[in-house]
């Protein structure tokens, strides 16, 4: 079958505020009391499907779901690490985009990794989505049930070690989450919104992980959720920003790095630096130092670094740093006094969250 043309997504009940919902309800006909039950059905439930909606009249529950629940999202390959609390799965959308997302279970605490568009078009060299360009933006819900299904998933005892709850979500699948803004503060005002009208989670586990788009950054800050910020630099210095993260060129490190300070200002949250450790392209040791005094300049106790070793993309001539280079960097960092965490690589072993499994799919 021909893919369908690219174009909007069907509108989904998890588009639209509580006030839409009931007037939506409200439009078939119903009572609006009705969006209220099916709110709890998506958000406390993890449910879209009429069979499971036995509090709702039948022919009521049928019409209903049809019209507010249009399939969106299909999973089309699932991969496992770790005994299964590692879970990759891609889904096809309804013109045939392709997004990913990665579910990983620890011992106190389950992340959820979403894709915010299909592709990317922020083109950074080594990053997989990066390879392939933008498709389009994802809608509300097209993010939303990436959501769902791993609540869902959860909830259900389908992964290794007994039922359990969504606690963190990182906006690090396919995509550039603030060059689709209006989408994604959607999301994360369903995503902390109680239940039965969203998800309940807390808004310092929601990450929000960007190359760096100032003005959009600022916008998060005016927001008045305080998700916490991750801002992808790798480099300290224009020179090698601009060829690793191409937008550099319109937003400098520094205007970068002022824009996830007032960050913290606004919102008191301590900004996350990403930083993908290249083998003799990033990880010199005055890289490290620049790296820290330009953050040490505007102040102390606002901000950790994450370093993580390059997961190598196919095809790349890069790899990642060598061991002893990496617990180099990191000392110095912490020499200068600044909190820094190597980020874990779960999941490397099934290309997790760098968009290689649809990019393989291209290819096939
Ligand atoms: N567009 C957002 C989200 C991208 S994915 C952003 O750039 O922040 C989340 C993180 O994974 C980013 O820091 C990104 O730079 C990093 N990343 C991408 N490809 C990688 C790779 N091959 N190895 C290690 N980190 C990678």
């Amino acid at each position: 079958m021909a893919p369908r043309r690219r174009g909007k997504p069907p509108r989904h009940f998890a588009d639209l505020t509580a006030e839409q919902r009931a007037a939506s309800v409200a439009e078939l006909g119903e009572k609006p009391f009705r969006a209220k039950q099916l709110a709890a059905h998506y958000f406390t439930h993890f449910t879209s499907d009429p069979a499971e909606m036995t509090d709702l009249p039948k022919a009521t529950r049928d019409e209903l779901a049809t019209t507010m629940f249009p399939p969106l999202i299909r999973p089309t390959r699932r991969m496992e690490a770790d005994g299964g609390t590692t879970v990759k799965t891609l889904w096809h959308l309804f013109d045939d985009a392709k997004v990913e997302s990665v579910l990983m279970r620890y011992p106190h605490r389950t992340t959820l990794c979403v894709s915010s568009q299909a592709g990317c078009g922020m083109a950074c060299p080594f990053c997989a989505t990066g390879q392939l360009g933008l498709t389009r933006n994802l809608s509300t819900a097209e993010i939303l049930e990436q959501v769902r299904a791993a609540f869902r998933a959860l909830d259900r005892g389908e992964i290794p070690g007994g039922p359990a709850r969504l606690n963190n979500l990182v906006f690090m699948g396919m995509g550039e989450p603030l060059a689709n803004p209006r989408a994604v503060i959607e999301t994360v005002k369903a995503l902390v919104a109680p239940q039965p009208e969203g998800f309940g989670m807390s808004a310092r586990n929601i990450t929000v992980s960007t190359v760096g788009l100032v003005p959009a950054m600022r916008k998060l800050a005016d927001l008045g959720i305080p998700v916490t910020l991750a801002l992808s630099l790798h480099a300290p210095d224009d020179d090698l920003r601009s060829e690793l993260v191409p937008i550099n060129t319109r937003f400098s490190v520094d205007e970068a790095i002022d824009a996830a300070r007032h960050y913290y200002e606004v919102t008191g949250r301590r900004v996350s630096i990403e930083y993908a450790l290249i083998k003799d392209m990033n990880d010199q040791g005055w890289r490290a130092d620049l790296l820290a005094e330009k953050l040490n300049a505007r102040g102390r106790g606002w901000v950790h670094i994450n370093p993580i070793p390059l997961n190598p993309t196919p095809g790349s001539i890069w790899t990642a740093s060598e061991r002893s280079v990496e617990e180099e960097f990191v000392a110095r960092l912490r020499g200068h006094g600044i909190p820094t965490t190597i980020r874990d690589t779960r999941g490397s072993d099934i290309d997790g969250a760098c968009g290689q499994l649809a990019a393989e799919e291209d290819d096939e």
